[in-house]
């Protein structure tokens, strides 16, 4: 799951890392409240930043500085409601503009291959990292933590030279230490701070610079497997930017996934969905979805997983591949009938139901002239072939 760069910023706050103070506002009034409590906070400029869950918002023109509460005003209107790569911003953030000297990256990442967390630092700043890591390689430097005893000091400050920070050696070392541990305790997969500025201070007693290490932005992905050991995390889902059929999955209770191609998935089981995908691609065709109703599923389950796959207009032709254990095949049976009665539009469906009440639901799906199949391979190919536009549509 991602979350906002306002939530990724508390995460990160919550650790001790520096994070400037800020506000969200969702109108261009808000902004101009936000923005004149900055200036007379002693601002000389705010930044207003489009809270989108997608990387590369400073390009698609999504961050924006203002000298003044109408500057801040008109770009918040520009922002909200503008769409970047695809999304509607429907919230901005306002902070006071950091005066940057330089920007660095930092992230860290689990990385599968060394089942360890990996940090990673670059000079290179402020640019996405993907980017860095196509056109210049060797800028980004990475080190493996412990399993164990987790970053080590002396890692941190290797990285700090590396990245030419050794005038903010104690700092980084902090800030990175910080990143692990939030990774680590909430179960993140990705932390990222992107662009980690040296920003220009007020100036000391004796007027010299004092310049600061401090996180510009904040990126965080979570584990989706673990968020049911952080309850206060669910709360920074944010539905506005998810797919309403994901949304109505979760709600009941669906394991439902979303693919590319054209025929739609029910099946009960993740390892038996798994089969027929595979199936359906041996078979010639592209699957629409994953989805597991999960065990003992009443109709009113079938109905509900019918919808989430017709809510899908790529949707061709559907697969129904139930084995039926706790879950009834009859039950199962009327779930399909009720379904394709209430059904927007007219998709051919294969059904292959064995196991508890195999017969029973046979002959309720006879009598409703629904497609069966007797087994699997061929009710994929079946699939495939209506899909495909090759084989007689709808009820046989
Ligand atoms: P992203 O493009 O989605 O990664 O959004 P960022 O938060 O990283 O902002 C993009 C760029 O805007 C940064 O790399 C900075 O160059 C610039 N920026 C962000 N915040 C400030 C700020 O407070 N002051 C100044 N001067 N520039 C900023
Ligand atoms: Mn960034």
């Amino acid at each position: 799951m991602k979350i906002q760069e306002a939530d990724a910023k508390s995460l990160l706050l919550a650790h001790g890392l520096p994070v400037p103070p800020w506000e969200l506002a969702r109108s261009p009034a808000e902004v101009r409240a936000a923005a004149e409590r900055f200036f007379a906070a002693g601002a000389a400029r705010v930044v207003v930043k489009a809270q989108v869950l997608v990387g590369g918002r400073g390009k698609a023109g999504g961050v924006k500085l203002a000298g003044s509460a109408d500057e801040a005003e008109a770009v918040g209107a520009a922002i909200l409601g503008m769409e970047i790569k695809g999304i509607t911003v429907r919230k901005v953030l306002v902070a006071e503009a950091a005066e940057i000297v330089r920007e660095y990256y930092l992230g860290a990442i689990l990385d599968r291959a060394s089942r360890r967390i990996v940090v990673m630092a670059s000079a290179e700043g402020g640019v996405e990292i993907e980017e860095v890591a196509r056109t210049n390689p060797g800028a980004i430097h990475r080190l493996a933590t412990h399993p164990f005893l987790g970053l080590q000091p002396w890692q941190a400050r290797q990285l700090a030279y590396a990245v030419g920070l050794g005038g903010h050696v104690r700092d980084f070392v902090r800030i990175a230490g910080g990143l692990v541990a939030t990774m680590r305790d909430r179960d993140a997969d990705l932390v990222e701070v992107n662009p980690l500025a040296v920003v220009r201070g007020a100036p000391g007693p004796a007027g010299q610079a004092t310049d600061q290490l401090v996180c510009l932005d904040a990126k965080i992905t979570l584990d989706d497997s673990a968020l049911s050991r952080h309850p206060d995390l669910e709360a920074m889902r944010d539905l506005d930017e998810e797919d309403p059929v994901d949304v109505e999955a979760r709600s009941l209770g669906i394991n439902y996934i979303h693919l590319d191609g054209s025929i739609g998935c029910m099946v009960n089981g993740a390892g038996l969905a798994m089969t027929t995908m595979d199936l359906v691609k041996r078979a010639g065709g592209e699957p629409a979805n994953f989805l597991d109703i999960g065990g003992g599923a009443k109709a009113e389950r079938v109905a509900a997983a019918m919808r989430l796959i017709l809510a899908d207009p790529k949707v061709q032709a559907i697969l129904v591949n139930i084995f039926g254990g706790i879950t009834r095949g009859d039950e199962v049976a009327h779930g399909l009938i009720e379904a394709r009665s209430r059904q927007s539009r007219e998709v051919p469906m294969v059904v292959r139901i064995v196991g508890t009440n195999a017969e029973e639901a046979a002959r309720l799906l006879r009598e409703a002239r629904f497609e069966t199949a007797a087994s699997l391979d061929e009710a994929a190919a079946t699939a495939v072939a209506i899909a495909a536009g090759g084989a007689m549509g709808g009820a046989a």
